[in-house]
């Protein structure tokens, strides 16, 4: 880490590039031969024929030179490998939780938690629950709640944390409902709600709340350092702070943890689960030697232990922390200088283009931010990912309910692309605007009862 004056206007990328991946130049005329064969689903396509990918930033990231020689390091043995003891005290120096759990990714973590406090007539409440994490609380029969604050559900609203959880509405439900009530979760950064952080200030309330209904808090933490970034630049008596410090506070407020170490630990595979109680380690334990593995691998190769380690090192560098929130800002503000309404203020991770605002010839149930995808990949071949009616408009009896919002999120994988790749995506949007009012809304033809967006079949509406 260094204490770098920032003394250019150029934020540049903090590191140069050691090993390239071709991209494939295709024409409009393909992609749009490749859209119909997908059935207009743009998780159906092959990653051939996408030329800036901006589905996730899971697992998309380039991994460091010191990340792949982390991997010689790997020691594969069933139990006890070293390796798990160098992930597990990378994984403490930030988030001292008594027992840190392996599992292949982060909704493995999930799933095992709520089979465990989960349940017929369970609620679990958080700021905004993502969608794996959703699913996996309803599949037990329990039901999720948001509470994110009004302003996270604005995509003008400029609050500088609008990942914050309502306070007030926590403690109504936990006064109406407590006893239902087996865990609280956060979302750090809130991914679904814009990738828009939590304040400490937030996080303390919420934890003396917690605490004093005696519900264990638990984060989603898979944006940890971008949110920690965030609470450095913004929130008062915050910016002489170091990056691991403040991670130490965020952590010190909950009582475990659910990650994806595809997201901020910089690894292409991975995640864990963490908690301070015994017991509820021990019983998730047991759910993960079931189908995850032996506890110090879980579903992971040793050699994924060590990059992970390596990357939680890195990813607290300032000097990264910087570029990556500069970087994702440079396309918001680019976006919205062009009269593309974005999610606002951007998001750490990625970019949130409003599709309800732009295309409002487009009804929600008609998947307005479907419409956008599309267009962006059948225009210049950006893929980018639907977030809102298609993702959240089923229920679980099945009814069909519009979204909060209908947004298109273009997230930007990890050290991955360079400002000019993101140059040729804001020509992209240009484009894509300047046709806008004459793009179709979708219908679905066919669809999976849970997580829907991932396989769903669509067609356009003439
Ligand atoms: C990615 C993600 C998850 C799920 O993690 P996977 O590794 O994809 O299973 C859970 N919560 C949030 C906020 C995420 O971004």
């Amino acid at each position: 880490m260094t204490d770098t004056e920032v003394e250019f206007r150029t934020v540049i990328e903090p590191f140069r590039i050691h090993s390239v991946e071709p991209l494939r130049m295709t024409t409009p005329a393909h992609r749009r031969a490749k859209a119909a064969e997908a059935a207009y689903n743009l998780f159906q396509i092959h990653a051939d024929d996408v030329l800036i990918d901006l589905l996730t930033d899971s697992g998309t990231g380039a991994m460091s030179r010191d990340q792949w020689a982390a991997i010689q390091h790997g020691d594969e043995s069933y139990a006890g490998s070293p390796s798990y003891f160098v992930f597990k005290d990378a994984v403490q120096e930030l988030f001292p939780y008594a027992h840190v759990i392996p599992t292949h990714q982060g909704r493995a973590a999930e799933r095992i938690l709520f089979q465990v406090l989960g349940g017929p007539g369970k609620v679990v409440p958080s700021n905004t629950h993502f969608d794996t994490t959703r699913a996996n609380i309803e599949y037990t029969g329990a039901e999720a709640v948001d509470l994110v604050i009004d302003e996270g559900h604005d995509p003008a609203s400029l609050h500088p944390f609008k990942g914050n959880m309502d306070v007030a509405r926590l403690e109504a439900l936990l006064a109406e409902r407590g006893g239902e009530i087996p865990a609280v979760m956060m979302t750090i950064t809130n991914n679904s709600g814009g990738g828009q952080p939590v304040s400490l200030a937030n996080l303390r309330a919420v934890s003396q709340v917690c605490r004093a209904a005696g519900k264990p808090l638990i984060l989603d933490a898979c944006r940890f350092a971008e949110n920690a970034w965030f609470v450095k630049m913004r929130e008062p008596g915050q910016s002489e702070r170091a990056i691991p410090d403040i991670i130490r506070e965020m952590a010190g407020y909950a009582d475990g943890m659910t990650m994806s170490a595809k997201k901020d630990p910089m690894g292409n595979i991975g995640g864990w689960l963490a908690v301070n109680d015994d017991a509820l380690a021990q019983e998730c334990r047991n759910l993960l030697i079931l189908t995850e593995g032996f506890p110090t691998y879980g579903g992971l190769a040793g050699r994924d232990l060590e990059a992970l380690a390596q990357g939680l090192r890195e990813v607290v560098s300032e000097d990264y922390l910087r570029y990556r929130i500069r970087s994702t800002a440079y396309l918001a503000d680019a976006l919205v200088r062009l009269g593309i309404p974005c999610l606002m203020p951007a998001g750490g991770h990625a970019v949130y283009i409003d599709a309800k605002a732009l295309l409002p010839h487009i009804p929600p149930l008609h998947f307005p931010g479907q419409a956008l995808a599309v267009a962006l990949y059948e225009v210049g071949g950006v893929r980018s990912c639907e977030i809102g009616s298609v993702m959240f408009g089923r229920h679980p009896d099945g009814s069909q309910q519009p979204a909060a919002m209908e947004l298109v999120r273009l997230a930007i994988p990890r050290r991955t692309y360079t400002q000019s790749h993101i140059d040729y995506v804001i020509e992209v949007a240009e484009r894509v605007k300047a046709g806008a009012a004459d793009l179709p809304g979708y219908r679905i033809v066919d669809e999976p009862p849970a997580l829907r967006h991932f396989t769903a079949t669509f067609a356009p509406i003439a």
